[in-house]
């Protein structure tokens, strides 16, 4: 079984809420730090309608969602970190962030042994690693969006990582996480971002064109290819601010054109339509809201 019972997650965004979701349901101490007041509110809030959701589901019951939600402190003192086993970073996809925030966490958590964790899409593992005086004990653990239905996490160790170090991780989301592992390369996207993001631009390519709508490119890949949802839906959901820095990654790694954002994706992102978070993308949610 695993050694690690008390979590930090780093970010309550889209990410950030869900793994502090799935770690207080199997039973986890959990910490969430966020930047503001105001977005760790709204990251408390994402976690509630979440639990919510399960409940009229009949997934969890009502006492599981009271009890779940009193493991999780949200705050926004990363010094609250100090005590905990293993901590996934979950904030903005943005490189410099993720390395200031792991040269703090490195100064606050105790553990020599803990496990610092990004949920980076693309940034290199190294470089976060880098950014600590124990870079042996850093790698990624990259769950996917919803993080409660999803059901795979990518462990990617860096070229400083020991394989205990990754085992450990690997036993934590297999056996008490109930995820399904793969062992990723720190490689810019890993496993399937790198074939996934290609695709997913493609689609906003197609539709900057102008000869097809977004509804059709969407019905005529769920269709056409029995995918659960088509790539402009699937790009709304990721959050279109995320897909550019994701693709700007992969592009800095590769110099590929198949990885570069078209410029439809950047006006988007530069125009606030952020997808479903913000309430529109490339389709309209603010109903939804
Ligand atoms: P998001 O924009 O929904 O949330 C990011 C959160 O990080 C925000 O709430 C922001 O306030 C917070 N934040 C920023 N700086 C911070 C700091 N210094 N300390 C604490 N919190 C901070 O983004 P997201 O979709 O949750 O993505 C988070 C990470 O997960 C990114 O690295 C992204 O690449 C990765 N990821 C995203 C998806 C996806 O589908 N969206 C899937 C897998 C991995």
């Amino acid at each position: 079984m695993s050694d690690i019972t008390r979590v930090g997650v780093i970010g309550s965004g889209l990410m950030g809420s869900g793994i502090a979701e799935v770690c207080a349901r199997a039973g986890l101490d959990v910490t969430v730090r966020e930047v503001g007041d105001k977005a760790a509110k709204t990251g408390r809030e994402r976690i509630e309608r979440s639990l919510s959701r399960g409940v009229k589901a009949g997934k969890l019951t009502d006492s599981a969602r009271h009890a779940v939600l009193s493991r999780i402190t949200v705050t926004t003192d990363l010094a609250a970190l100090d005590d905990r086993d293993l901590v996934i970073e979950a904030a903005t996809e943005n490189p410099q962030v993720k390395k200031e925030l792991f040269a703090e966490v490195d100064k606050v958590v105790k553990r020599a042994d803990a496990i610092l964790a990004t949920n980076t899409s693309s940034i290199p593992i190294i470089e976060v690693a880098r950014a600590t005086t124990r870079p042996g004990q850093v790698l990624g653990l990259h769950f996917f969006n919803p993080v409660p239905v999803q059901k795979l996490v990518e462990v990617i160790p860096s070229i400083l990582t020991p394989a205990e170090t990754a085992e450990r991780a690997t036993g934590f989301v297999t056996s008490v996480l109930g995820k399904t592992a793969v062992a990723a390369p720190d490689r810019s996207g890993f496993v399937v971002n790198a074939l996934l993001v290609p695709y997913l631009l493609s689609a906003i390519r197609m539709l900057e064109a102008g000869h097809v709508s977004a509804a059709d490119i969407d019905t005529g890949m769920e269709l056409g290819c029995a995918h659960p949802m088509g790539p402009l839906k699937l790009s709304d959901l990721i959050g279109l601010d995320t897909l550019q820095s994701v693709a700007e990654s992969l592009y800095a790694e590769y110099a590929q054109p198949t990885y570069a954002p078209p410029p439809l994706l950047r006006r988007m992102t530069a125009a606030g339509l952020h997808g479903r978070k913000s309430g529109r993308g490339f389709y309209d949610y603010q109903e939804q809201r």
